[in-house]
């Protein structure tokens, strides 16, 4: 789960990090008091969308040279004016694909003198199985171009969890940001309060970028991103409550509330799928025979009739979905209880494209049999490979 900006600035402050004060407008008519209540001169106004890339992005129906989701203002006036400006429109920047995403809240902060952009990240390294550290010199910039163009400008290092942080982790960091006097001493303490921060909160990825030096030489975070273990949730219910569910997928939100593994995708066949393995096989074997998923769906071991009603429900509601194959293993899951919820489906919302069912396992022949003596019109498919060419076959010829 992620969140916004000025909600990860606020844990950052209080974990006593370096951040700017600053105030979250939701309405237009707020944006002069928000403003009013910081000391200026100079004030920043900020877009809240859950996608880097605010300041390069432009939005829709932009007038000539204005300027994208992260600006600079003068006066009280001005901030609050630049904040109604952005307010309900859709910024498109790298991280939101074509569509944009509509900026519902504006954050309006005390502007920063910048003296020099750095990049800090902290991930779950996968690799090491533990917490690692990402610094550069190259801040305000997509890291991955950096990675790209010159990796030998990024430092990169896990930290054994037996030890913890360690103070020489922040030395070493702050010597490759060429950090020099104190800035040292607050480096130090910064990235012992991050790496604290990130594993209270079982973070999967904290992202300051930029970090910066301020023209009176102190280190402040600039901009935040915070990514949360959507598994360990539960034990941080304060995290929980900064869920904005309008910056998500709806039909990812409308399968959460049910349980379900649903991932949308660009492609145009719907998937449902029992198990995680062999969805990722029913992907695989779709583009094999020359299509693209829709979607990654698994409906899991114990699903009942409902939730596949439901699943069925939110790859029906995907617009780009010209073919939907089920595709069943019954091992736990029982066919018979597939077949039921398909045919509930079909009867509740009607089908419009081609629908292959290939199941298999338990109770197979009951599955089949209310498959087949219900008047849903399905291709019944014998295995894997049968299924996957004869959805590709029945939604592109
Ligand atoms: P992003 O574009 O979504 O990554 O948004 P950021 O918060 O990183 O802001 C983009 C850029 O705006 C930064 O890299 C800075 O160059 C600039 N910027 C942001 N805040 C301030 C500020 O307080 N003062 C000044 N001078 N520039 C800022
Ligand atoms: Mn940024």
């Amino acid at each position: 789960m992620n969140i916004h900006e000025y909600q990860a600035k606020g844990l950052l402050r209080d974990h006593g990090a370096p951040v700017s004060d600053g105030r979250v407008v939701l309405r237009a008519e707020e944006a002069k008091t928000a403003a009013g209540a910081l000391d200026g001169p100079l004030w920043v106004v900020k877009a809240q969308i859950h996608a880097g890339g605010r300041g390069k992005g432009t939005f829709k129906e932009a007038d000539a040279g204005e300027a994208g989701g992260v600006r600079l203002a003068k006066s009280v006036e001005e901030a609050a004016e630049e904040a109604k400006r952005m307010l309900g429109r859709t910024l498109v920047t790298k991280q939101t694909g074509d569509a944009g995403k509509q900026v519902n809240r504006i954050y309006i902060e005390d502007g920063s003198g910048i003296e020099t952009e750095m990049y800090l990240a902290l991930l779950v390294d996968r690799a090491t199985s533990r917490v690692s550290f990402v610094a550069s010199t190259e801040g305000g910039m997509d890291i991955e171009e950096v990675a790209e163009a010159t990796p030998e400008k990024i430092l990169s290092f896990s930290v054994d969890p037996a030890t913890g942080y360690q103070a020489f982790h922040g030395r070493r960091i702050a010597f490759a940001l060429e950090l020099t006097g104190g800035q040292v001493k607050q480096c130090v303490k910064l990235m012992g309060q991050l790496y604290d921060l990130f594993v209270s909160k079982d973070m999967e990825m904290l992202e300051i970028n930029p970090l910066i030096v301020t023209d009176a030489g102190d280190l402040k975070c600039l901009d935040a991103k915070m990514g949360f273990d959507s598994n360990a949730l539960y034990r941080h219910p304060e995290i929980m409550e900064l869920r904005d569910e309008t910056e998500e997928d709806p039909k990812e939100l409308e399968a959460s509330k049910y349980d379900l593994n649903y991932i949308a995708l660009d492609g145009e066949i719907g998937c449902m799928v029992n198990g995680a393995g062999l969805a990722m096989a029913t992907m695989d074997i779709i583009k094999l025979y020359g299509a693209e998923p829709a979607n990654f769906l698994d409906v899991g071991g114990g699903a009942t009739k409902e939730k596949v009603t439901e699943a069925f429900k939110i790859i029906t509601s995907d617009p780009n979905v010209k073919g939907i194959l089920v595709n069943i293993f019954g091992g736990i899951m029982r066919c018979d209880v597939i077949a039921e919820g398909v045919v509930a489906a079909v009867k509740e919302v009607g089908l419009q494209v081609p629908l292959v069912v290939r199941l298999e396992g338990t109770n197979v022949e009951e599955g089949k049999a209310i498959i087949n003596n219900s008047d849903v019109d399905v291709i019944a498919a014998d295995d894997l490979k049968d299924g996957a060419e004869k959805i590709v076959k029945a939604v592109k010829g």
